[in-house]
């Protein structure tokens, strides 16, 4: 069983408390312990980073690309070991644990080459004899306060870039997936770094990490998370003038035209509802259906949906995986009888799953004849449940698609280049899949959505360099030669 204590200030701490993590697909194994912070760990960290900060940054940007992609390279090669760990602790599949720490792995190599990309510009100056440069320069010290969903991956996407171009950083992962936040840092702890340039500060959000978000010497503050803790956060950081970088809610839609070929169009939806047991920000939680091929495209739907094989995260076979807690599960299984209460027709799933282990199971949900406007076409669930909307043509869809305050990935299944441009152009969100699942996305182009789901610069790709660091402009006079 893993011990892990924070890391603060270059070393290993022991802290308030300890809590125990629990595998949600058999709650009688226990990952192992993990040390709660105190607040005055948050201030050490700070106070530890402020000053490896200044160092990290004169180290020259060879020395920061070398630990990056040692960092990447080392996340790839043990992602098979560090896989099996996160999907022990979070609930995904195996083969879905194993892809995100590979990908982790690619946010550190990806952004080991873009710190040697930090290139500035030159501008002719109105004034003659006047050479104008603009420069990027770190913001100082990062905080990060990230989710349990992508434990490893969401992480990985913020750390990398802050460190890349130059930043110290004070993380505090989510409560329920503290492994996978210590085996990151165990990694970076490793590394060539200044002591005190990264620090690990797991502890209660309510707490610790407001403690972190109030905290008066940090620069920036990159979240991901709920809308309403996004909220608070941005407040705290607002008073301060802050820089914030918010990544909250979703209520992603999928829509599927008369021309699209249905059975790719069931295997994108299937996967964007139920991958990752519907706990992705990027779900599809809203099929809007063509009437012409509703019928059709229901039919196939609920078979493939009704046949996933839901099981243990470890198990060989298994589709989907368990919800990550008791909480997590009652809360889906609330959003089911609400569904039903607000006249949705609830045709497969929606209960919870008594399987060999005792873990946190519930079969996939697929609602039909789902309205726009029912709660659970509007609130984010976070759940193994989507609604299936029908729509009498593109407009109609259109409207549907944008009908909520989300609006972080959109998609749609046509064989038009035409209706597929349409909906490019009128969709109100960050990204669109065109046949493609509204979840998946690259390592090395910006994510991010608009509206209530997110708030400041994009993340990821050379997007990042505009939230981890600030513009200087410097005006030079030369002066005559003699
Ligand atoms: P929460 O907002 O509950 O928590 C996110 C993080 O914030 C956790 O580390 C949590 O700590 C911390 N936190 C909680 N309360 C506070 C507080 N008052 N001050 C500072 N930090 C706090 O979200 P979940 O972890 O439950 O993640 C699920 C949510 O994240 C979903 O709504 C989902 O849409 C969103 N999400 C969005 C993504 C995107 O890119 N748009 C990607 C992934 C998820 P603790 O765990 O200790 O409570």
């Amino acid at each position: 069983m893993l011990n892990g204590r924070n890391f603060v200030a270059g070393e290993w701490r022991d802290g308030a408390d300890w809590i125990e993590d629990i595998n949600p697909s058999d709650v009688t194994d226990v990952v192992g312990r993990f040390v709660q912070a105190r607040p005055s760990d948050i201030h050490d960290a700070v106070a530890a980073a402020q000053g490896a900060q200044r160092e990290w940054a004169a180290a020259g940007l060879e020395a920061r690309a070398a630990v990056l992609d040692a960092i990447g390279r080392e996340l790839m090669a043990r992602s098979k070991e560090l896989g099996e760990l996160l999907s022990r602790e979070e609930g995904k599949t195996l083969p879905e644990g194993v892809g995100e720490v590979y990908r982790a792995g690619q946010f550190f190599t990806y952004f080991a080459a873009e710190a040697l990309r930090n290139l500035g510009a030159s501008a002719d100056s109105v004034r003659t004899g006047v050479d104008v440069l603009t420069e990027r320069e770190p913001l100082g010290v990062v905080a990060i306060i990230s989710p349990w969903n992508f434990p490893i991956a969401t992480a990985s996407w913020k750390i990398a870039p802050a460190l890349a171009f130059g930043n110290a950083v004070v993380w505090k992962p989510a409560s329920i997936t503290p492994a996978s936040a210590w085996a990151l840092t165990e990694i970076i702890s490793r590394q060539a770094i200044p002591k005190g340039l990264f620090n690990l500060v797991m502890g209660s959000g309510s707490t610790i990490g407001r403690e972190l978000a109030a905290n008066a010497d940090i620069q920036g503050l990159s979240f991901t998370g709920s809308g309403d803790v996004g909220s608070g956060i941005a407040a705290l950081a607002a008073a301060r003038f802050v820089k914030l970088q918010l990544e909250m809610g979703s209520k992603n839609p999928f829509v599927i035209m008369d021309d699209a070929d249905i059975d790719r169009a069931v295997d994108l939806a299937v996967n964007g509802a139920f991958g990752g047991t519907g706990q992705k920000c990027t779900a599809s939680s809203r099929l809007i259906v063509h009437r012409p091929i509703h019928d059709a495209f229901v039919e196939k739907l609920l078979a493939k949906a009704g046949a996933l094989k839901v099981g243990h995260a470890l198990e060989a076979g298994v589709q989907m995986g368990p919800v990550v807690s008791a909480e997590q599960l009652s809360a889906n299984l609330d959003y089911v009888t609400l569904g039903i209460s607000e006249g949705a027709e609830l045709a497969t799933g929606g209960e919870a799953l008594d399987l060999a282990h005792r873990g946190h199971y519930m079969a996939p949900a697929v609602f039909l004849n789902g309205r726009s406007r029912m709660r659970i076409n509007q609130e984010e669930m976070f759940a193994p449940i989507t609604c299936v909307i029908p729509a009498d043509d593109l407009d109609e869809a259109i409207f549907l698609a944008n009908d909520t305050p989300y609006g972080l990935t959109a998609g749609i299944a046509t064989r038009s280049l035409a209706r597929a441009t349409k909906f490019r152009h009128a969709s109100r969100s960050g990204c669109v899949m065109v046949n493609l699942a509204t979840a998946g996305t690259d390592y090395h182009v910006p994510f991010g959505g608009v509206r209530a789901s997110s708030y400041g610069p994009r993340e990821q790709g050379r997007s990042a360099v505009e939230f981890y660091t600030q513009v200087k402009t410097s005006y030079i006079h030369a002066g005559a030669a003699e």
